[in-house]
Protein backbone atom coordinates (compact mmCIF):
# COMPACT_ATOMS: atom_id res chain seq x y z
CA UNK A 1 0.00 0.00 0.00
CA UNK A 2 1.45 3.71 -1.18
CA UNK A 3 1.99 5.53 2.08
CA UNK A 4 -1.02 7.78 1.18
CA UNK A 5 -2.87 5.27 1.56
CA UNK A 6 -1.92 4.79 5.25
CA UNK A 7 -2.46 8.42 5.49
CA UNK A 8 -5.99 8.29 4.94
CA UNK A 9 -6.57 4.89 6.58
CA UNK A 10 -5.88 6.57 9.78
CA UNK A 11 -8.74 9.51 9.61
CA UNK A 12 -11.56 7.77 10.96
CA UNK A 13 -9.50 6.78 14.00
CA UNK A 14 -8.59 10.27 15.02
CA UNK A 15 -12.34 11.15 14.54
CA UNK A 16 -13.37 8.47 16.33
CA UNK A 17 -10.89 10.07 19.66
CA UNK A 18 -11.68 13.51 18.91
CA UNK A 19 -15.48 12.94 19.31
CA UNK A 20 -14.86 10.64 22.42
CA UNK A 21 -13.30 13.22 24.05
CA UNK A 22 -15.46 15.72 23.38
CA UNK A 23 -19.50 14.28 23.09
CA UNK A 24 -22.29 16.83 22.29
CA UNK A 25 -22.96 17.64 25.87
CA UNK A 26 -19.74 17.46 27.95
CA UNK A 27 -17.13 19.90 28.58
CA UNK A 28 -16.52 21.88 25.42
CA UNK A 29 -14.34 24.89 25.37
CA UNK A 30 -16.68 27.33 23.10
CA UNK A 31 -14.30 30.40 22.82
CA UNK A 32 -10.80 31.40 23.75
CA UNK A 33 -8.62 34.18 22.38
CA UNK A 34 -5.73 32.63 20.24
CA UNK A 35 -3.48 35.20 21.41
CA UNK A 36 -3.47 38.34 23.87
CA UNK A 37 -1.62 41.39 23.27
CA UNK A 38 0.07 43.09 26.24
CA UNK A 39 -2.49 44.79 28.34
CA UNK A 40 -4.98 42.81 26.80
CA UNK A 41 -8.02 40.74 28.32
CA UNK A 42 -10.93 38.11 26.52
CA UNK A 43 -13.85 36.35 27.98
CA UNK A 44 -13.41 32.36 27.90
CA UNK A 45 -16.44 30.74 27.32
CA UNK A 46 -16.89 26.91 28.15
CA UNK A 47 -19.92 24.43 27.81
CA UNK A 48 -20.41 22.35 30.65
CA UNK A 49 -23.02 20.56 32.99
CA UNK A 50 -21.33 20.76 36.61
CA UNK A 51 -18.50 23.05 38.29
CA UNK A 52 -15.73 24.37 35.87
CA UNK A 53 -12.32 25.16 37.23
CA UNK A 54 -9.23 25.80 35.24
CA UNK A 55 -6.01 27.97 35.05
CA UNK A 56 -4.41 30.39 33.01
CA UNK A 57 -0.68 31.25 33.17
CA UNK A 58 -0.12 29.34 36.36
CA UNK A 59 -2.78 31.37 38.48
CA UNK A 60 -6.46 30.20 39.04
CA UNK A 61 -9.58 31.00 36.40
CA UNK A 62 -12.86 32.33 38.33
CA UNK A 63 -15.78 30.62 36.20
CA UNK A 64 -19.25 32.20 36.99
CA UNK A 65 -22.59 31.03 35.62
CA UNK A 66 -23.72 33.01 32.02
CA UNK A 67 -26.29 31.19 30.67
CA UNK A 68 -27.54 27.38 31.38
CA UNK A 69 -24.53 25.34 31.01
CA UNK A 70 -22.44 27.92 30.31
CA UNK A 71 -19.50 29.52 31.87
CA UNK A 72 -17.00 32.44 31.58
CA UNK A 73 -14.03 33.23 33.16
CA UNK A 74 -11.75 36.38 32.63
CA UNK A 75 -8.12 36.38 31.47
CA UNK A 76 -6.18 39.00 31.31
CA UNK A 77 -2.30 40.05 30.88
CA UNK A 78 -0.02 42.84 31.81
CA UNK A 79 0.98 45.65 30.15
CA UNK A 80 4.85 44.93 30.65
CA UNK A 81 4.41 40.87 30.25
CA UNK A 82 6.99 38.43 28.76
CA UNK A 83 5.50 38.16 24.93
CA UNK A 84 5.59 34.19 24.49
CA UNK A 85 2.41 30.87 25.21
CA UNK A 86 0.42 30.55 28.13
CA UNK A 87 -1.03 27.72 29.30
CA UNK A 88 -4.96 27.69 29.53
CA UNK A 89 -6.60 24.13 30.68
CA UNK A 90 -10.21 23.95 32.14
CA UNK A 91 -11.51 20.92 33.85
CA UNK A 92 -14.85 19.49 35.01
CA UNK A 93 -14.36 16.48 37.27
CA UNK A 94 -12.35 14.32 35.65
CA UNK A 95 -12.33 16.14 32.09
CA UNK A 96 -9.36 18.17 30.87
CA UNK A 97 -9.37 20.42 28.25
CA UNK A 98 -6.35 22.61 27.07
CA UNK A 99 -5.63 25.14 25.05
CA UNK A 100 -2.92 27.58 24.31
CA UNK A 101 -2.82 31.97 24.24
CA UNK A 102 -0.28 33.51 22.74
CA UNK A 103 0.96 36.54 24.44
CA UNK A 104 2.26 38.87 21.64
CA UNK A 105 3.99 42.61 21.85
CA UNK A 106 2.13 45.56 21.24
CA UNK A 107 3.82 48.75 19.66
CA UNK A 108 3.18 51.38 22.22
CA UNK A 109 3.82 54.82 21.32
CA UNK A 110 6.21 57.38 22.99
CA UNK A 111 5.09 60.52 24.89
CA UNK A 112 6.64 63.23 25.80
CA UNK A 113 5.22 65.50 28.76
CA UNK A 114 6.44 68.85 30.44
CA UNK A 115 5.09 68.75 33.93
CA UNK A 116 6.23 71.59 37.05
CA UNK A 117 8.84 69.80 38.33
CA UNK A 118 7.45 69.31 41.83
CA UNK A 119 4.88 67.17 40.64
CA UNK A 120 8.01 64.74 39.04
CA UNK A 121 11.26 64.85 40.93
CA UNK A 122 9.40 63.92 44.39
CA UNK A 123 11.46 64.59 47.91
CA UNK A 124 10.55 64.86 51.74
CA UNK A 125 7.09 64.89 52.55
CA UNK A 126 5.73 64.66 48.87
CA UNK A 127 7.95 61.58 48.44
CA UNK A 128 6.54 60.18 51.74
CA UNK A 129 3.12 60.98 50.89
CA UNK A 130 3.45 58.99 47.45
CA UNK A 131 4.34 56.07 49.01
CA UNK A 132 1.65 55.75 51.35
CA UNK A 133 -0.60 56.83 48.43
CA UNK A 134 0.38 53.62 46.64
CA UNK A 135 0.02 51.09 49.37
CA UNK A 136 -3.09 52.53 50.55
CA UNK A 137 -4.34 51.96 46.27
CA UNK A 138 -2.69 48.12 47.31
CA UNK A 139 -4.63 47.81 50.01
CA UNK A 140 -7.86 48.76 48.12
CA UNK A 141 -7.87 45.76 45.36
CA UNK A 142 -7.58 43.13 48.54
CA UNK A 143 -10.96 42.52 48.86
CA UNK A 144 -12.14 41.97 45.65
CA UNK A 145 -16.06 39.80 45.75
CA UNK A 146 -15.61 36.47 44.22
CA UNK A 147 -18.85 36.68 41.75
CA UNK A 148 -19.19 39.13 38.66
CA UNK A 149 -21.10 42.63 40.27
CA UNK A 150 -22.53 42.93 37.19
CA UNK A 151 -25.00 41.92 34.42
CA UNK A 152 -24.96 44.19 31.56
CA UNK A 153 -22.46 45.54 29.53
CA UNK A 154 -19.74 48.20 30.35
CA UNK A 155 -19.43 51.74 29.80
CA UNK A 156 -17.60 54.31 27.97
CA UNK A 157 -17.53 56.57 31.06
CA UNK A 158 -17.75 60.03 29.44
CA UNK A 159 -17.41 60.56 25.77
CA UNK A 160 -14.26 62.66 24.38
CA UNK A 161 -11.14 62.44 22.69
CA UNK A 162 -8.32 60.20 23.70
CA UNK A 163 -5.47 62.04 24.31
CA UNK A 164 -3.12 59.81 25.95
CA UNK A 165 -3.87 56.20 24.88
CA UNK A 166 -2.84 53.19 27.31
CA UNK A 167 0.49 51.78 27.66
CA UNK A 168 2.74 55.09 26.37
CA UNK A 169 6.39 55.16 27.63
CA UNK A 170 6.49 58.37 28.94
CA UNK A 171 9.34 60.98 28.55
CA UNK A 172 8.36 63.97 31.20
CA UNK A 173 10.97 66.44 31.46
CA UNK A 174 13.23 65.10 28.88
CA UNK A 175 13.50 61.63 31.37
CA UNK A 176 12.06 58.49 30.92
CA UNK A 177 9.36 57.44 33.62
CA UNK A 178 6.63 55.13 34.37
CA UNK A 179 4.34 53.40 31.33
CA UNK A 180 1.11 55.40 31.13
CA UNK A 181 -1.39 52.70 32.63
CA UNK A 182 -4.59 54.14 31.88
CA UNK A 183 -6.74 55.82 28.73
CA UNK A 184 -6.87 59.70 29.09
CA UNK A 185 -10.04 60.80 27.53
CA UNK A 186 -9.98 64.65 27.32
CA UNK A 187 -13.22 66.78 27.85
CA UNK A 188 -14.01 69.91 29.47
CA UNK A 189 -13.87 70.43 33.01
CA UNK A 190 -16.92 69.59 34.75
CA UNK A 191 -17.78 66.83 32.49
CA UNK A 192 -19.93 63.87 34.29
CA UNK A 193 -18.12 61.02 34.64
CA UNK A 194 -20.02 57.91 35.08
CA UNK A 195 -19.49 54.38 36.49
CA UNK A 196 -18.57 51.94 33.67
CA UNK A 197 -21.03 49.14 35.66
CA UNK A 198 -22.04 47.79 38.69
CA UNK A 199 -19.60 47.81 41.50
CA UNK A 200 -18.48 48.80 45.12
CA UNK A 201 -16.29 51.96 45.72
CA UNK A 202 -13.05 51.12 47.25
CA UNK A 203 -11.44 54.49 47.00
CA UNK A 204 -12.70 57.77 46.86
CA UNK A 205 -10.17 59.96 47.73
CA UNK A 206 -7.57 62.77 47.56
CA UNK A 207 -3.98 61.74 46.64
CA UNK A 208 -1.43 64.18 45.28
CA UNK A 209 -0.40 61.97 42.10
CA UNK A 210 -4.10 60.91 40.79
CA UNK A 211 -5.51 63.83 42.33
CA UNK A 212 -9.89 63.06 42.75
CA UNK A 213 -9.74 59.48 42.83
CA UNK A 214 -12.50 56.70 42.88
CA UNK A 215 -11.48 52.92 42.19
CA UNK A 216 -14.69 50.58 42.06
CA UNK A 217 -14.54 46.60 42.24
CA UNK A 218 -16.40 44.93 39.50
CA UNK A 219 -15.75 41.60 41.21
CA UNK A 220 -13.72 38.67 40.36
CA UNK A 221 -10.66 41.23 40.59
CA UNK A 222 -11.84 43.49 38.17
CA UNK A 223 -11.32 47.23 39.28
CA UNK A 224 -12.23 50.22 37.21
CA UNK A 225 -10.43 53.73 38.41
CA UNK A 226 -11.11 57.34 37.40
CA UNK A 227 -8.34 59.71 38.35
CA UNK A 228 -7.86 63.71 38.37
CA UNK A 229 -11.37 64.42 39.21
CA UNK A 230 -12.66 68.04 39.57
CA UNK A 231 -14.79 66.65 42.66
CA UNK A 232 -16.29 63.00 43.23
CA UNK A 233 -19.86 62.27 44.79
CA UNK A 234 -18.72 58.62 46.57
CA UNK A 235 -17.87 56.90 49.19
CA UNK A 236 -15.80 53.91 50.70
CA UNK A 237 -18.36 51.20 50.51
CA UNK A 238 -20.97 52.38 48.78
CA UNK A 239 -22.59 50.05 46.14
CA UNK A 240 -23.22 52.04 43.15
CA UNK A 241 -24.94 50.90 39.85
CA UNK A 242 -23.59 51.60 36.09
CA UNK A 243 -23.87 55.01 34.61
CA UNK A 244 -24.44 56.35 37.56
CA UNK A 245 -22.14 59.68 38.20
CA UNK A 246 -19.37 59.20 40.31
CA UNK A 247 -17.44 62.75 39.93
CA UNK A 248 -16.87 65.57 37.48
CA UNK A 249 -13.70 65.85 35.25
CA UNK A 250 -10.83 67.81 36.46
CA UNK A 251 -7.30 68.83 36.35
CA UNK A 252 -6.71 67.21 39.85
CA UNK A 253 -3.25 65.84 40.84
CA UNK A 254 -0.63 65.41 38.08
CA UNK A 255 -2.36 66.35 34.74
CA UNK A 256 -1.80 68.87 32.28
CA UNK A 257 -5.26 69.86 31.53
CA UNK A 258 -8.41 68.59 31.89
CA UNK A 259 -9.05 64.61 31.70
CA UNK A 260 -9.84 61.59 32.68
CA UNK A 261 -7.61 58.93 33.44
CA UNK A 262 -9.25 55.78 32.91
CA UNK A 263 -7.47 52.82 34.63
CA UNK A 264 -8.73 48.61 34.74
CA UNK A 265 -6.89 46.35 36.05
CA UNK A 266 -7.80 42.71 36.33
CA UNK A 267 -6.54 40.74 39.37
CA UNK A 268 -3.38 43.13 39.15
CA UNK A 269 -2.84 42.54 35.63
CA UNK A 270 -3.07 46.60 34.29
CA UNK A 271 -5.11 46.36 31.19
CA UNK A 272 -6.22 48.86 28.51
CA UNK A 273 -9.93 49.85 29.33
CA UNK A 274 -10.60 49.70 25.72
CA UNK A 275 -9.70 45.97 25.66
CA UNK A 276 -12.50 45.70 28.48
CA UNK A 277 -14.98 47.27 25.72
CA UNK A 278 -13.92 45.44 23.47
CA UNK A 279 -14.42 42.21 25.29
CA UNK A 280 -17.58 42.96 27.67
CA UNK A 281 -18.48 46.84 26.24
CA UNK A 282 -22.38 48.21 24.73
CA UNK A 283 -22.99 48.17 21.60
CA UNK A 284 -21.30 51.54 19.62
CA UNK A 285 -18.73 52.88 22.42
CA UNK A 286 -16.50 53.34 19.70
CA UNK A 287 -18.53 56.59 18.65
CA UNK A 288 -18.15 57.74 22.15
CA UNK A 289 -14.61 58.43 21.15
CA UNK A 290 -13.46 61.31 18.81
CA UNK A 291 -10.06 59.48 18.03
CA UNK A 292 -10.73 56.63 17.32
CA UNK A 293 -9.32 53.60 18.83
ZN1 LIG B 1 -3.40 59.16 32.17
Amino acid sequence: MSSEGKALRGWPLILLVVTLATPALGLQLRSCPASLGQGEMAVVEVQAKGKVTGGFAGEPLFFFPYAPDLYRALIGVDLEAEPGPRGLQVAEGERVLRATVMVKRRPFGLQRLNLPPEMVELRGEALRRVRREKALIRRALLGTKPQPLWRRPFLLPLRGRITGAFGLQRLINGRFRSRHTGLDIAAPEGTPVVATNDGVVVLASSLYLEGNTVIMDHGLGLYSFYLHLKEFFVKRGQRIQRGKVLGLVGVSGRASGPHLHWGVVLRGKRVDPLSLLEALGEQGWKRGLSRRP
